[in-house]
């Protein structure tokens, strides 16, 4: 029996779940929309320049919006509509949170593995849809060095240069001080990393997107003779590798780990937003 205090919608996912035949998603909206129930509500699991376009444009559409963030920096740049912050809890957690949502865009970065990987499994039980918004990784460039992990990136590094120039997050800075505590680094974070950096470590703390101009001022003032990234594909941190190709800077490129199997991906917002559009 359907439980009273939940939403008309809540109401239908859990009939259809109980009769054992999933009606699609489109027919449940469409139902709820000539009866002028609501609009759809749509979770964003955010987090990302993509999560925020994708966000405002579905909430110009008249889409309930409600998007999701880690947590994981002091001054999260937000998107607009209503905003979420935390982790859920593992798979059992977001699968809680789902009932009050019809669908889930997962636009969360390339490298934010574990909560692709949540969403999967929490909507594969749940039976809501899921879409997997990713950017392209930048095209293979001969010239990078491509590891497939951050302590090789900093083994790597070692080797191509003195004076590296690290740009893969707070989170990983502890997987290069092994290799590079003798290197005159420079690491670039959004938010100050908790652990004591080498002594001859400096740290910068900004936030994109940056410029070429401003990009080629930074490496050539700390003199970067490598600079180390993440396969984040997207423009909004391309100056950097601009920036290192004119200069002759060697680049290590950390790979993009694999994402969930078998959740459909598209590549930008508006392949994005015409499916969520579609559902309803
Ligand atoms: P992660 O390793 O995949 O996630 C670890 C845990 O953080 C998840 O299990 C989940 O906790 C929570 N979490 C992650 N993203 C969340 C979200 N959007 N909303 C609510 N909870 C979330 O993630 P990460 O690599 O630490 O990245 C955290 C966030 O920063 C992501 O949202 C990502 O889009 C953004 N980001 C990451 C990178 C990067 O390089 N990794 C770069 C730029 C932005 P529970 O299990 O408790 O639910």
């Amino acid at each position: 029996a359907a439980n009273p205090g939940t939403s008309p919608i809540a109401r239908l996912y859990e009939g259809a779940c109980v009769a054992g035949r999933p009606r699609s998603v489109a027919e449940r909206l469409r139902r709820l929309d000539q009866r002028g129930e609501r609009p759809m509500r749509l979770l964003i699991l955010g987090g990302t320049s993509e999560a925020r376009e994708l966000a405002a444009q579905l909430i110009e559409a008249g889409v309930d919006v409600t998007s999701s963030l880690a947590g994981r920096v002091a001054r999260p740049r937000l998107p607009v509509g209503a905003v979420r912050i935390g982790g859920f809890g593992g798979v059992e957690g977001l699968r809680g949170a789902l009932d009050q949502f019809d669908a889930v865009v997962d636009a969360t970065h390339p490298f934010a593995r574990g909560i692709s990987a949540n969403a999967a499994a929490a909507c594969a039980q749940s039976g809501h849809p899921l879409l997997r918004l990713e950017r392209p990784g930048w095209p293979a460039d001969p010239s990078w060095a491509y590891v497939d992990t951050h302590d090789d990136a900093a083994k790597v590094a070692a080797d191509l240069g003195e004076r590296p120039l690290i740009t893969v997050g707070r989170q990983e800075l502890a997987r290069f001080v092994p290799a590079l505590a003798e290197h005159q680094v420079l690491a670039r974070v959004v938010d100050r990393p908790e652990i004591e950096l080498p002594e001859p470590w400096a740290l910068l703390t900004s936030r994109g997107p940056y410029r070429l101009e401003g990009e080629l001022a930074l490496m050539r003032e700390h003199g970067t003779d490598v600079l180390i990234t993440k396969d984040s594909g997207g423009t909004y941190t391309w100056p950097k590798m601009a920036a290192a190709a004119e200069l002759g800077v060697a680049v290590v490129v950390v790979r993009r780990p694999a994402g969930a199997d078998g959740v459909r991906t598209v590549g930008d917002v508006a392949e994005a937003a015409a499916w969520v559009r579609g559902l309803g």
